[in-house]
């Protein structure tokens, strides 16, 4: 066991503070990573304030990493010391069932084991703890090839906003030339309208801040829909073939169900809660879908980061200190971030 320095909540009302967590020894199967940088998503703060239930405290969050590798365990030859690797919101599952051996990890039949809030349930039992640290000990089979020519501090944000948008896109199989609407222009709704974009789709931005809509093209959207003007909700009716929902609470879906065209579907990614109602008929009157996606497997993630390597994609981000964490939490709170928070952990070990 080595300690390390942290920052985590210890109760649901508390802000992140400084602490020492520990992290096990280089195993046979492990990677050691030093931890560069770590993307702040909005399931960081929802786990922080337990709004999901079931937060264990102290959490440390963070699951969008870089780093370098620095050690690694006997078995493994995929990776070698100075790599630059990435680490999303997995670090283990039991690589049998069903769904692990579809490389749908995140699914797996007997648990997946998160990089925070979660245990080490085949490892060593101890508790997960995640980025907002200085290094991170992680399986070989959960630790991802970050493409050398993207910047680190721009590429951490794929590891969650880029495959939670990238895994939809990819599995109801966006092309060139599809409406593609993105709802909330925040760290996840930026990586879907590049990756969007990026498919040839034709990309409109579907938002509640007007003020957004420059951004939202230069990042790639083709239009903007305000959501709160009913007019131009009324024009899109019927129009779309896909729609990515990234809203993070609960909300009225009926509004949104109404802009997709026959037979397409609106996948949820966003709202893990209890949902409004919504008009059944909507769905009958022209056979719609309304789906959910959580985050990718490993092979997923492994692609989307090399088509980012091929295309040059990265997330917009506003760089911060450790220190800085409480305040770009309100900051996501209130609608105030562009596009991705990411902490630079050089903070942390000064
Ligand atoms: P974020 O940066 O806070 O962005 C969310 C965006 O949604 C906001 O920028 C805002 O965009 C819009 N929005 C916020 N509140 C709204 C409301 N009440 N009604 C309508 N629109 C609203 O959050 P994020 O990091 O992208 O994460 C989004 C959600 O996805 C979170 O709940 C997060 O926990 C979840 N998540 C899920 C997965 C998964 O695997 N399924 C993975 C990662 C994160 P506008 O100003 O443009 O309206
Ligand atoms: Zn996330």
């Amino acid at each position: 066991m080595t300690t390390i320095k942290a920052y985590g909540a210890s109760a649901s009302t508390e802000d992140l503070k400084p602490l020492d967590i520990e992290r096990r020894a280089v195993g046979k199967d492990d990677i050691k990573i030093d931890i560069t940088h770590c993307g702040v998503c909005h399931s960081d703060i929802h786990t922080v304030r337990n709004d999901w239930g079931g937060s264990s405290y102290p959490v440390v969050p963070g699951h969008e990493i870089i780093g370098k590798v620095v050690e690694v365990g006997d078995n493994v030859s995929n990776f070698k010391t100075g790599d630059l690797v990435g680490v999303g919101c997995l670090v283990d599952s039991c690589q049998t069932c069903p769904s692990c051996q579809k490389d749908l990890e995140q699914f797996c039949e007997n648990g997946a084991t998160f990089t925070y809030n979660s245990v080490n349930k085949h490892i060593d039992g101890t508790r997960t703890y995640g980025g907002y640290s200085t290094m991170v000990v992680v399986n070989k089979d959960f630790v991802l090839k970050v493409p050398e020519n993207l910047d680190p501090a721009g590429a951490a944000p794929l590891l969650c906003a880029g495959i939670t948008t990238w895994s939809p896109l990819s599995h109801w199989k966006v092309k060139k030339g599809d409406k593609v609407g993105v709802i909330g222009l925040g760290g996840l709704g930026h990586m879907g309208v590049k990756f969007a974009n990026a498919l040839g789709a034709h990309v409109v931005m579907i938002t509640t801040s007007p003020e957004k809509g420059k951004d939202a093209k230069a990042l790639g959207a083709h239009e903007v829909l305000v959501s709160k003007d009913e007019e131009d909700m009324k024009k899109h009716q019927g129009s779309f073939d896909f729609i990515l929902n990234t809203i993070p609470v609960g909300h009225k879906m009926d509004p949104y169900i109404n802009l997709l065209k026959i037979d397409s579907t609106m996948v949820l990614v966003g709202a893990v809660e209890p949902m409004e109602g919504f008009h059944g008929g909507g769905l009958i009157m022209g056979r719609k879908h309304v789906a959910g996606s959580l985050i990718g497997g490993i092979k997923e993630t492994q692609e989307m980061l090399d088509f980012c390597g091929e295309h040059n994609i990265t997330s917009d981000i506003e760089l911060i200190n450790m220190q800085d964490i409480n305040n770009a939490y309100d900051r996501v709170t209130s609608n105030d971030v562009k596009y991705r928070f990411v902490i630079d952990m050089a903070s942390l070990k000064d």
